[in-house]
């Protein structure tokens, strides 16, 4: 059995319930199969086997009192899967979703993205399955202090440095961060994420979704089109999805759909910038439901569906797909949809928002395919930009923030093609991320012996 297979039967047999973690492992490890043969000192030392087991996990109780003076318990989680080439660092997810398995999935993911970056940081995630939605100011603020009087002892700006997703915004890592100055009164960049004021970086709000549009550009430049009067529908309501709507609107294209977890809005005149203000607005401030948007600006809204069974369901024409949600929104059916409803292109901007068949699809059919782990890595590279300017005590303009962000996701792109042409798999965007992000890792594992 070759030792890519005996891998993901040990991961399959040592936690058999977690299936996230078991996809995300199945899908780097298949790539990795012709680094193997390159790379027989890699087998030897046992990087394969070594790099899908943490460095540590941490589960911890996060009790917290509300606004009824009732006691709740939540779980918390910080998984640090790999710091090879830099500290740990991933971001904090608060859904009633999570679970280890999701938490395990998405840390090794960041391996792999981070070192993709070219940026020195180690792949971790976290989070807890405290579910916001409903929640007052103070409830959020006495969970993030809960959360935060656990987790402090673990993190630190050269040891580990989460960041925001799913239910992580501006206004939790103001209370963590407010959190862990008070309790070892320190001014450090221990988070990234963090408001102007206070040591956060501009663009970074702006980064995942900016980059997504950034990386699916550069892909579509390689068949000689762009954003242009382009139909393109975006997944998501949230941080991502916002951003992503502003750059393509930026670009000339046309967004016509948002959800959330409650519903789907489809808008045939597009999300232009004022409806896309509207909608920060709605989510950030007032944190009301899609459904508003769709009563403000008269369209259709297809409640309990998210946006690709919508496409599917009612034939809708798209051109480019920017999925930015959740994990598994699309599947083999929603796959076959979007390229027979014309979709050339799909850039994730959420971690693995495609199912394995419907992956499979996208490759069979030749579409742009833009993995998670490379389309949405402006993110934790413009943390990285954000750790820079802490440590040296200076905050860089808008321009320069937002140029360094260019770059970096034109220097993926240009790696995964690489590596994917140096490894026999040319035009294969998932090969090429898993390759690239991978052997650099390896590399540095090696260098360190058996540690
Ligand atoms: P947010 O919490 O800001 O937004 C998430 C959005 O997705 C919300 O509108 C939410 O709806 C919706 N959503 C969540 N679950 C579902 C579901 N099951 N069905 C339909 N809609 C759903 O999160 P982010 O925008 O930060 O993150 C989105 C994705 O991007 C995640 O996969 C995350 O891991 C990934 N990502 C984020 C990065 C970041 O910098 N923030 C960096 C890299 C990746 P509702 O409002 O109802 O909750």
């Amino acid at each position: 059995m070759s030792v890519i297979n005996s891998v993901i039967d040990k991961v399959e047999r040592m936690d058999p319930d977690q299936h996230e973690f078991h996809q995300a492992v199945t899908e780097v490890m298949e790539t990795l199969e012709a680094t193997v043969q390159r790379h027989p000192e890699f087998v030897k030392a046992g990087i394969y086997e070594r790099i899908v087991e943490p460095e540590r996990s941490m589960i911890f109780r996060v009790p917290w009192v509300d606004d009824k003076q009732r006691v709740q318990v939540n779980r918390g989680f910080r998984i640090q899967f790999n710091n090879a080439i830099g500290p740990f660092k991933g971001g904090l997810r608060f859904h009633p979703s999570v679970n280890l398995s999701i938490i395990k999935f998405l840390g090794f993911e960041q391996i792999f993205k981070n070192s993709l970056t070219t940026l020195p940081m180690g792949g971790a995630k976290g989070g807890s399955d405290f579910d916001p939605k409903g929640k007052t100011d103070g409830e959020i603020m006495r969970f993030c202090q809960a959360f935060m009087r656990e987790l402090f002892r673990h993190i630190g700006p050269e040891c580990d440095v989460p960041a925001g997703d799913i239910g992580v915004g501006a206004r939790e890592i103001g209370f963590l961060y407010g959190y862990y100055k008070k309790i070892k009164n320190e001014h450090t960049g221990v988070l990234t994420g963090k408001g102007l004021e206070y040591g956060g970086s501009l663009i970074r709000p702006e980064a995942t979704g900016y980059g997504t549009v950034y990386f699916a550009a550069e892909m579509l430049a390689t068949r000689g089109m762009d954003f242009k009067d382009k139909r393109v529908a975006v997944s998501g309501a949230g941080n991502v999805a916002q951003f992503a709507i502003e750059k393509v609107n930026q670009m000339g294209g046309r967004v016509i759909s948002i959800c959330d977890s409650s519903a789907t809005v489809i808008d045939e005149q597009g999300i232009d910038d004022d409806k896309c203000c509207y909608i920060q607005e709605l989510k950030n401030v007032r944190r009301g439901r899609v459904s508003e948007y769709s009563d403000k600006y008269q369209t259709v809204c297809f409640e309990d569906k998210n946006v690709w069974d919508v496409i599917r369901e009612q034939g809708i024409k798209v051109d480019i797909a920017l999925p930015c949600a959740t994990q598994n929104e699309i599947d083999e059916a929603n796959a076959e949809a979007l390229v027979k409803n014309g979709c050339v292109c799909v850039a994730e901007g959420a971690n693995m928002p495609s199912s394995p068949e419907a992956v499979h699809v996208f490759h069979n059919n030749k579409i742009l395919y833009g993995p998670g782990k490379a389309a949405n890595a402006g993110g934790v590279a413009t943390s990285g930009l954000e750790m820079s300017q802490n440590s040296s005590k200076l905050s860089w303009s808008r321009e320069k923030v937002d140029k360094r962000l260019l770059n970096i996701m034109k220097g993926i792109h240009k790696s995964c093609l690489e590596a994917a042409e140096a490894y026999g798999m040319p035009g294969d965007y998932v090969a090429g991320a898993n390759i690239a992000g991978f052997v650099k890792v390896a590399r540095a594992m090696l260098a360190y012996g058996v540690v």
